[in-house]
C-alpha cells in the first residue's frame, strides 16, 4: 500500500505462509519480522535502500530468523523489541516498552504491549494519513495467535487495545491464514453472507496470486469472530473451538 510522500509497504512471502513487511522510503526501510534474511537483502540492493531499523514482535523463529544476516549487512540498523525479551531476542539493540515512541522513517512508532502468542508480544502503530498497525502474530484476517504462553484473558485484553484504534486502521498481520479462518468461521456461523462474500474475495486474490493482507480494522470488526466476542468466555470457546478445528 502507498501513503503520505511516496513511503510504502510491500510485502515479501516466505516459507509456508509468512509474510515480511518492509515498510519503506526512496532512501531507507525498515523491515518487520524477518523470517529469512535473503530476500530482504535481495530487495533491499535491488532497490539501493538502507535498512534502518528491524522491529521484531515477538521471539518465534519465523520472525526473528532473519535478523542476524540482516545486521552482518546493516552493521548500523536499530533492532528494536520488547525490553522483557533480552534472553530470546538477544540481538536487539534498542529495547522498548508498552507505550514507548520511536521515531522511524519520520513517523513516531508506538509500542503496544499485545500479550497472549506469547507472554510479551508486542506491536508498532503509527498515525499519520492512514493508520498502521503491525500486530505479528496477535491478530489475522479473521483470525487470531493462538495463545501459546498467555491466558485467554491476556489475549482477549489484547484484542480489545486492537478495538480501541481507529476503525480506518490497516492491519499488518505476519501470516497468510485468511482463507482457512474464513472457512472456519463459516463453519460456525454457515448463514454469514458478509464472511461468504469476503471469502469469494478472498478465493480470487489468492487465485492471482495476490496476497490477502493487509486487513482494515472496520472490516475485521465484521468478520473477525475474535474481535466480535464481547466477553471472555466467548472469546475462550471461540480460540478452544479454533485450537481443535482441523
Ligand atoms: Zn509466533
Ligand atoms: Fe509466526
Amino acid at each position: 500500500m502507498e501513503f503520505n510522500k511516496g513511503q510504502k509497504i510491500i510485502g515479501i512471502r516466505v516459507l509456508s505462509d509468512n509474510v515480511i513487511w518492509l515498510w519503506k522510503n526512496s532512501n531507507s526501510a525498515v523491515v518487520i519480522d524477518p523470517a529469512l534474511s535473503q530476500p530482504v537483502i535481495e530487495y533491499l540492493k535491488a532497490h539501493n535502500l538502507n535498512l534502518e531499523a528491524i522491529l521484531q514482535t515477538h521471539h518465534h523463529s519465523d520472525h526473528i530468523g532473519g535478523t542476524r544476516d540482516l545486521i552482518k549487512e546493516w552493521p548500523n540498523v536499530k533492532v528494536i523489541a520488547s525490553a522483557k525479551e533480552k534472553d530470546r531476542i538477544p540481538f536487539q539493540n534498542l529495547s522498548v516498552r508498552d507505550g514507548d515512541k520511536v521515531r522511524l522513517l519520520d513517523k513516531d512508532v508506538q509500542v503496544i504491549e499485545v500479550i497472549g502468542h506469547t507472554k510479551s508480544h508486542i506491536a508498532f502503530y503509527f498515525n499519520d494519513n492512514v493508520p498502521v498497525l503491525f500486530i505479528g502474530d496477535t491478530l489475522f484476517s479473521a483470525g487470531c495467535g493462538r495463545v501459546f504462553e498467555g491466558t485467554y484473558k491476556q489475549m482477549y485484553n489484547s484484542l480489545k487495545k486492537i478495538k480501541s484504534l481507529p476503525k480506518k486502521t490497516v492491519i499488518y498481520c505476519a501470516h497468510e491464514y485468511t482463507k482457512s479462518n474464513l472457512i472456519w468461521a463459516l463453519d460456525l456461523e454457515p448463514e454469514n453472507q458478509i464472511i461468504k462474500n469476503k471469502l469469494v474475495e478472498v478465493e480470487k486474490k489468492i487465485a492471482l496470486n495476490k496476497l490477502t493482507i493487509p486487513c482494515l480494522l472496520e472490516e475485521e470488526m465484521q468478520i473477525n469472530l475474535f474481535l466480535r466476542a464481547d466477553n471472555l468466555k466467548r472469546f475462550s470457546y471461540l480460540r478452544a473451538n479454533k485450537d481443535s478445528w482441523v
